[in-house]
């Protein structure tokens, strides 16, 4: 079970409607992390101008599982110095500059 709520007291109406019979069982463990959110919620990922052979790939916001697998590749492939297979030059971090930012409407 998870969302928004910070607490369980919060977050048990939502789960009780959808599943009543978890009122019934203990709660035996909880885990929760922060999201690394960036100001158009998606990920910055590239080779920072001017400083030799320094890539990133951070601020994921909630989607780093999903791209993880392109992401790996694509920074091998920067590391390696060989052309990339996927063109992620739209994650780079100069798009907060240049306004050609990615919105992501579908942030959970
Ligand atoms: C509650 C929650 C739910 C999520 N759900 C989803 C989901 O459903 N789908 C999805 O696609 N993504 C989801 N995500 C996002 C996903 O988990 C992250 O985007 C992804 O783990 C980011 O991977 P990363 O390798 O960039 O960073 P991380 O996984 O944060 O790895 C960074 C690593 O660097 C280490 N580190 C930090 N500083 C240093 C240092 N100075 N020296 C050495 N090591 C250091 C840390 O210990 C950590 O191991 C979720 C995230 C959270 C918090």
């Amino acid at each position: 079970m998870g969302g928004r709520a910070q607490t369980i007291e919060d977050l048990a109406p939502a789960v009780l409607n959808r599943a009543p019979a978890v009122a019934e069982m203990e709660v035996t463990h909880s885990w929760w992390g922060y999201y690394a959110v960036t100001p158009d919620n998606n990920a910055i990922i590239g080779t920072a101008p001017g400083i030799d052979r320094l890539h990133y790939a951070t601020g994921f916001s909630g989607h780093g599982f999903q791209q993880g697998p392109v992401v790996g590749e694509h920074l091998a492939e920067l590391v390696l110095g060989s052309e990339p297979t996927f063109d992620l030059s739209p994650f780079a971090m100069d798009r907060f500059e240049t306004g050609a930012v990615l919105p992501e409407t579908a942030v959970i």
